[in-house]
């Protein structure tokens, strides 16, 4: 039963898990705050969760208690696994542990999923690769994804780009890239001093939902040609910044109906949709 299961402290000391660096360990200890986190992903009792980085097991405790139908976690760091195997007990197999890396595991695979079974990714990840796995997520080819949501801790910084809304500072890939592929919110923020150790910054945790796109005939790869022109040059206008793209930025800009001499972070997603479209066209 959960309820034998020691205090996390005790986990961590008696498995020797004092976090390193090297893998972007900053656990959360306070079964309280897990559960609340394990709650922003929603009614969880038809869903397997694919987590990484379990660490100690906090959030899987959070997401097992809170009903998920089974998790199935990715973890790098060998020393959590026989921790996590006494999580699993505990909670009569419903998690299944996996060491490896994340980015190269294949989700599906993993979560062998039934029929009847939705599926879900819930996370604190790692601060080294958070970004990599979120971009992995976000431009799979099939959309609709595998997945039902996302609910994911990055530091907040990252979180506030995620959710930007055009004309600010944090508007950027993040936010065009997460916004044209689904709803995001932030859900709750977390300060540093909930982890153990405390990192330098706080952090906060988003729930992604994917919708249909905006329109379906733009190509992700090309879409994501145009913004990281934009972008990768922001405080120019779009007439001098789009000009590596291969076509006439002007006339680009003219065909989508956008001011040439506006800049990246006045497009709305909706007009970044547009200028690939005709990016599309002029190149065909
Ligand atoms: N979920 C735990 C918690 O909330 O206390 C730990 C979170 S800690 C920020 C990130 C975890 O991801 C660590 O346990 C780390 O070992 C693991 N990790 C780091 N890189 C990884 C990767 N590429 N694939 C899978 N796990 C990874």
């Amino acid at each position: 039963m959960s309820e034998h299961l020691p205090p996390l402290r005790e986990v961590i000391k008696s498995h020797e898990l004092q976090a390193k660096k090297a893998f972007g360990q900053n656990f959360l200890l306070d079964l309280n705050l897990t559960g609340k986190i394990a709650r922003v992903a929603g009614d969880i009792s038809d869903s397997v969760i694919y987590e990484v980085g379990p660490g100690p097991g906090g959030l899987t405790r959070g997401l097992l208690s809170n009903g998920a139908k089974r998790v199935v976690a990715v973890e790098m760091d060998q020393r959590c696994i026989p921790a996590l195997n006494q999580v699993s007990e505990a909670f009569e197999n419903r998690l299944a542990v996996h060491q490896g890396d994340a980015m190269k595991s294949d989700e599906l695979e993993l979560l062998n999923l039934a029929p009847n079974e939705t599926a879900r990714i819930a996370s604190n990840l790692p601060y080294n690769v958070g970004t990599a796995l979120f971009v992995k997520w976000l431009t799979l080819e099939k959309w609709q994804p595998w997945y039902a949501s996302l609910t994911l801790m990055f530091q907040q910084e990252v979180a506030e780009r995620i959710v930007a809304k055009p004309n600010t500072k944090a508007y950027g890939r993040l936010s065009v890239l997460a916004q044209w592929r689904g709803n995001v919110r932030i859900a709750m923020r977390v300060p540093a001093a909930a982890f153990t150790p405390p990192p330098k910054v706080s952090s906060a945790i988003i729930h992604f939902e994917p919708t249909e796109p905006l329109d379906a005939n733009v190509q992700l790869n090309e879409l994501e040609k145009v913004v990281e022109r934009a972008f990768g040059q922001r405080r120019k206008m779009l007439r001098a910044s789009l000009k590596g793209l291969g076509v006439n930025a002007h006339t680009l800009l003219e065909n989508a109906n956008i001011d040439p001499t506006s800049r990246a972070e006045d497009l709305t997603v909706k007009q970044f949709v547009e200028l690939a479209l005709h990016y599309q066209k002029m190149r065909a």
